[in-house]
């Protein structure tokens, strides 16, 4: 079931990043986090009883040299197409201003539900102030304090009020959903288009689903495919697309709906920091990867061309060092039909459940052939394993003492459970827990 989004909206310091780190808290990565990606984060997950959601921060979007009105302006339009949800926030210590007025005429025309939060209000006696708000025209004011956080459950029991009237899309389990993320240029309509052209593709939809991403489904070989918001690579004309901070937002919301990423690289132009970060994003999510190397019948070529690029893949992406790596070139077709098999793939070891007594006979293979190393005279011991997640598969080490297991052998055991169950295309994880 994809996560509704909410947005938080609302003129410069007000508290909006205040409120989205307190709602999105601590994350808890399934996979390591990666410098740079982790950093100034706009986008991210958050829970509320037993609702899990998306949160974008729109305050962290800036748009340009545009001016303070027209980026506010814009930052309420981007809510308004991104989100389920609006929290439009102000601050209680100033009143309604005029800029709060504008966002307010931005959000009138949107059909979104939108919920007002009066932040700073910090004690008490201050909660007087917050009638002011109704003038806004959004109904009853949530009195809420950022710093001391006070108010936010009130707040989100209104916001979770509207989950309810959501209609999310389902697929269907079978249904192998994949996005495309890349810089600009890559190639990515392209490569949709040729995979879309294919002999034998049956296109059943190339519209709008009940939320504002377009989706294409297509059934290939008896296998449904669905290209998560394969629309949102074409242009709608508005200033912020331009954005990276709008494009990063865009993909990460793709990201977060699809089993498997296709990461697509310019093989003619090579590799830029940005191809990594974009990739970082893919992993830190725990999705299945790909990794495609376009335009390579604009490389000049000879017999070690490929493998030194290779090379530089692995080099540059060492956190990706499960994904498979396609060269093929969208513009000609040539080996494009090598992509579907790896995206299947990929999906399958995604979700791959692996059985308890293999597991444990390849662990205790492990330990056997390698035993732990002791650390001041005492020795790490490992009773049994068990997997308790899949997408990513996530397995839990049941030991003696998890202090005792140290990141090197960790490791160790997560390269003999992927030689023996393969898992190409898929992050996994290891957790160690203390045996009860
Ligand atoms: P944004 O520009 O809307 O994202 O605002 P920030 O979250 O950066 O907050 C702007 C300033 O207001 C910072 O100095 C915060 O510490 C402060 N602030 C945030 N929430 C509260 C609050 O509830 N009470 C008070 N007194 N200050 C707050
Ligand atoms: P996007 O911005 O990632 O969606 O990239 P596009 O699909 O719009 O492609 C950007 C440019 O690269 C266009 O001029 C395409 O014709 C060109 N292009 C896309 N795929 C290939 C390819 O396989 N080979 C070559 N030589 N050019 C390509």
């Amino acid at each position: 079931m994809a996560k509704p989004v909410i947005a938080i909206v609302g003129r410069p310091n007000v508290g909006k990043s205040t409120i989205f780190n307190r709602i999105v808290g601590e994350r808890v990565s399934i996979v390591e986090d990666i410098p740079g990606v982790t950093r100034d984060r706009i986008y991210s997950s958050g829970e509320w009883l037993n609702y899990q959601f998306n949160v974008i921060d729109t305050g962290g979007i800036d748009i340009g040299d545009e001016p303070f009105l027209a980026q506010i302006r814009q930052q309420a339009e981007i809510a308004i197409d991104e989100a389920d949800v609006i929290i439009f926030m102000t601050n209680g210590r100033e009143g309604v201003t005029a800029a709060d007025e504008e966002v307010a005429k931005i959000l009138y025309r949107s059909k979104k539900p939108v919920v007002l939060a009066v932040n700073k209000v910090d004690n008490p006696d201050m909660r007087a102030s917050v009638y002011d708000f109704y003038a806004l025209g959004f109904g009853e004011p949530f009195p809420i304090s950022g710093s001391h956080g006070l108010g936010l459950g009130d707040l989100l029991d209104a916001v979770a009020e509207h989950f309810k009237n959501l209609i999310t899309e389902e697929y269907d389990e079978e249904t192998i959903k994949f996005s495309l993320i890349g810089r600009p240029n890559v190639g990515k309509s392209s490569l949709v288009n040729a995979l879309l052209g294919e002999e034998r593709v049956i296109v059943s939809n190339i519209a709008g689903t009940t939320r504002d991403a377009v989706d294409t489904s297509y059934r290939y070989e008896g296998q449904d495919f669905v290209i998560i918001d394969t629309a949102g690579m074409r242009k709608k004309g508005k200033v912020y697309e331009s954005t990276e901070k709008y494009s990063v937002l865009r993909a990460l919301k793709a990201i977060d709906r699809s089993d498997v990423v296709l990461v697509v690289i310019d093989g003619e132009e090579g590799i830029i920091e940005q191809d990594k970060r974009i990739a970082g994003y893919a992993h830190e999510a725990g999705r299945a990867v790909v990794i495609v190397v376009n335009k390579w019948d604009a490389v000049e070529k000879d017999e070690k061309t490929m493998k030194d690029f290779e090379v530089k893949i692995r080099d540059h992406f060492q956190f990706l060092d499960y994904a498979p790596i396609v060269f093929l070139s969208a513009k000609t077709t040539r080996r494009i039909h090598t992509l579907l098999p790896q995206i299947v793939r990929a999906s399958e070891n995604h979700a791959l459940r692996v059985q308890t007594t293999v597991l444990n006979d390849v662990i205790m293979d492990a330990v056997a052939m390698n035993p732990a190393p002791t650390d001041k005279g005492k020795r790490l011991k490992i009773y049994y394993a068990t997997q308790v997640a899949v997408k990513p598969p996530a397995f839990a080490i049941f030991v003696n003492e998890p202090e005792l297991m140290h990141f090197s052998y960790e490791r160790f055991l997560q390269n003999r459970i992927r030689d023996a169950f393969g898992f190409e295309g898929t992050p996994i994880k290891i957790f160690s827990r203390a045996r009860k």
